[in-house]
């Protein structure tokens, strides 16, 4: 940012998010961001929803919010300021588990990058999802596995990272059940029994990215539908695992994959989404629609970066001096 004097910043911090680490980094950010101009508020939350009601009760005072924690407390930041409709840049320091959100813009996962990325970086423009009257920023999603996130407990996550999904992903194959669902993506219709269907913009769903090559991008206005049949045998299921390890997804038969502005969804009975890996509640018939360059995100590189296969970052190292 060419010139960030005087600038006031939010700084909300989420002490607890993923491996608790933003109380120890906190007073060399404050720091840093002192040093390059801005003029920091902190606050940390305290509830779970807090940095949603902080950025309600203060954004519009301030030039920057930048929230520190998971992809949760990133959501809550968003969804705030798009609530308020403020047009101001959002910052996003992930200290989440697997922070895939992060990856998949471009947001450095070393915290003293993440910094140098909100003081030196750019402000991207990014879409953000409207999923009946709530916001969602890479995945609506309904069906088997959709739960894993939220179903998946803390510690467990923290200890094992990735392999907590993956652990949990096990467990819910042997329970896993057909989704009957009618779906239209701008004209287009489609009914079926679904294991897996989303409104998506992201390369990685659950933590596994799955959509690399397959033209998502997190500014072009749309979304991706993607539906996956259920299995019909053994056979299919080992299909698509292997798709998903060769990222030939795309490629697979039980796989729909469509580029669209709006889906609506439509079930026989209430059926529960997940929204960002949090509860979505239950619906009947539900819209997800894409808000073109709804916020402007500090990303570091003037390009998007490709999600990194298997990266895990556990920030033990030292930062660098502030
Ligand atoms: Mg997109």
């Amino acid at each position: 940012m060419a010139n960030v004097r005087n600038q006031k910043m939010l700084l909300i911090v989420n002490p607890v998010s993923g491996k608790k680490l933003a109380k120890q980094y906190m007073m060399r950010m404050i720091n840093r961001f002192d040093q390059a101009g801005y003029n920091v508020t902190a606050c940390c939350t305290q509830i779970n929803k807090n940095a949603y009601d902080i950025v309600m009760n203060r954004a519009h005072q301030f030039d920057i919010v930048v929230c520190c924690g998971g992809d949760g407390t990133l959501k809550e930041t968003v969804c705030g300021i798009m609530q308020l409709g403020l047009d101001i840049p959002i910052g996003y320091l992930p200290m989440g588990s697997t922070n895939d959100f992060a990856k998949s813009m471009g947001i450095p996962t070393d915290v003293h990058d993440a910094v140098e990325a909100i003081i030196n970086g750019e402000p991207k423009p990014v879409d953000i999802g409207k999923f009946g009257e709530e916001f969602f920023i890479y995945v609506a999603a309904f069906g088997n596995f959709t739960a894993i996130s939220y179903s998946c407990n803390q510690k467990l996550k923290n200890a094992l990272g990735k392999n907590a999904y993956y652990m949990q992903a096990v467990a819910d194959f042997f329970r896993m059940k057909p989704y009957h669902a009618r779906v239209e993506a701008d004209g287009e219709f489609f009914e079926g029994d679904y294991f897996y269907g989303a409104a998506s913009n992201s390369y990685g769903i659950a933590g596994m990215p799955v959509l690399h090559n397959m033209g998502v991008e997190f500014d072009d206005g749309l979304h991706e539908l993607i539906l996956v049949n259920m299995f019909k045998n053994p056979m299919e299921l080992l299909s698509l695992a292997n798709d998903m390890v060769n990222k030939t997804v795309s490629d697979n038969p039980i796989v729909t994959i469509r580029h669209c502005k709006h889906i609506r969804f439509e079930f026989d009975d209430p059926t529960p989404f997940t929204l960002d890996g949090e509860f979505g509640g239950e619906h009947t018939s539900v819209e997800a629609a894409t808000l073109k360059h709804a916020v402007k995100i500090m990303v570091q590189r003037p390009e998007w970066i490709s999600l990194e296969e298997n990266e895990e970052h556990d920030f033990v190292e030292e930062p660098h001096e502030a």
